[in-house]
């Protein structure tokens, strides 16, 4: 670590704990590999469907902006896209899981929502995915990005 001249012990001691902490906080916002992403897919399938929806492909893709996941049934892949990236681990767990749905039941029907009641943040995740898209549409909302 490179620490700054002319400070005291106490000081560096400070400044090192609080790099420590920044450090920490980065890692647990660090962003899910592939091989990550399958495990966890695997691990939530095996929680809330009893390990019935099994894909031979998850991973993240950059050219999805409409969509937040999608999948191909044929296939058993699954696809999130790169801006679910930095949310909360309980959307991401909800998008996978809705995904892991599809491989079981098409369309979105009540037998598809009947899958999805097991989880028990689907209504708060769907509700946080909409604010996300509600504040990108009111571009004066503070905080937005003005575009
Ligand atoms: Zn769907």
């Amino acid at each position: 670590m490179l620490i700054p001249a002319r400070m005291s012990e106490a000081e560096e001691q400070r400044w090192v704990s609080v790099m420590l902490d920044k450090l920490a906080a980065q890692e647990s916002k660090r962003v899910l590999g592939d091989a990550e992403l399958a495990e966890r897919a695997e691990r939530l399938s095996d929680q809330y469907f009893d390990g019935r929806a099994r894909p031979s492909s998850v991973r993240w893709v950059t050219n999805q902006n409409t969509r937040w996941g999608s999948c191909t049934p044929a296939e058993g892949s699954i696809r999130l896209s790169h801006r679910l990236q930095g949310m909360p681990e309980y959307v991401v767990d909800y998008v996978l899981l809705h995904e892991l749905a599809h491989l079981l039941v098409p369309g979105h029907g009540p037998r598809f929502w009947r899958l999805l009641e097991a989880y028990p943040r689907t209504e708060r995740a769907k509700g946080y995915l909409e604010g996300v898209v509600a504040a990108e549409r009111l571009p004066h909302l503070p905080g937005a990005r003005e575009e």
